[in-house]
């Protein structure tokens, strides 16, 4: 296993993403990074591994987001913020240590995924975060996380007919969505378009992002939500994927 990172590499990543962090937040990167690779080991959490994966396609790209976020969430005092299909927790624990005042959930339905992002929290001394097992479909419909959210986000979960389901129903009404997506973007956003009217969303928006060291396209689709989400959304656990709207 490699894992010959250090600090400077991720401060100097940071400078080419042009986001300011810490040595602090840095350092916690890096041993987010560390616990990512050794509990890999032992459990398949990601099929990315190496440094230079590592660096670029998980902490940069969870990144990526960050103007857009602090757009959105300029004026929200604790803003509250969803990460669907966390899995290891990405992007919400690389966004967490960038933007510490952010109270964060994340949600997988995974359990031994959201093992590892609860003992992340535990060995970084996180607060104000909190990693949940369960369905998106599931947990939307309970009051406590059902339109509460000031910010929902999602990498790599699914195309977003099925994405929109299950992330709109958790944004409060002039919340906003984040689909994080590479080169199909603008396609998908335009499959989902009925979707995401029908689930009280706006016109979907999209912004190319710039991932330093990759040639990879990549891109943030926005979504505000402008009106509450039907109460029969999400349907059932498996419908959103099974019959998209
Ligand atoms: N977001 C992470 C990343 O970018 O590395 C993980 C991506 S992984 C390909 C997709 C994750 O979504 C898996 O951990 C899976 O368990 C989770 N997932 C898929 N469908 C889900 C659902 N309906 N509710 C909650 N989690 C879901």
């Amino acid at each position: 296993m490699l894992m010959s990172l250090h600090t400077t590499d991720i401060c100097q990543m940071a400078d080419e993403l042009k986001v300011t962090l810490t040595d602090d937040q840095c350092s916690l990167l890096l041993r987010y990074a560390r616990l990512l690779v050794e509990w890999n080991r032992h459990m398949n959490l990601t099929a990315i591994e190496d440094d230079a994966g590592v660096l670029t396609r998980h902490l940069a790209d969870s990144l990526t987001v960050l103007p857009a976020l602090d757009r959105i969430l300029a004026g929200r005092p604790a803003p509250r913020m969803i990460d669907v299909g966390t899995g290891a927790g990405l992007p919400g624990i690389p966004v967490k240590i960038a933007r510490p005042h952010i109270v964060l959930d994340l949600a997988d339905s995974t359990g031994k995924k959201i093992r590892f992002c609860a003992a992340v929290i535990g060995e970084l001394g996180l607060a104000g975060i909190q990693a949940i097992h369960g369905r998106a479909e599931e947990m939307a419909r309970r009051r406590e996380y059902r339109e509460m959210y000031d910010l929902v986000i999602a990498r790599a979960v699914a195309p977003l007919p099925t994405l929109a389901e299950y992330l709109l129903p958790f944004a409060k009404v002039s919340g906003w969505c984040i689909a994080m997506k590479g080169a199909e973007a603008e396609v998908e956003a335009q499959r989902a378009q009925k979707a995401i009217a029908t689930l009280g969303g706006s016109a979907p928006s999209i912004e190319p992002v710039v991932l330093p060291r990759l040639p990879d396209r990549r891109a943030l689709i926005l979504i505000r939500k402008i009106r509450p989400t039907p109460n029969r959304y999400p349907r059932p656990s498996g419908a959103p994927r099974a019959a998209p709207l």
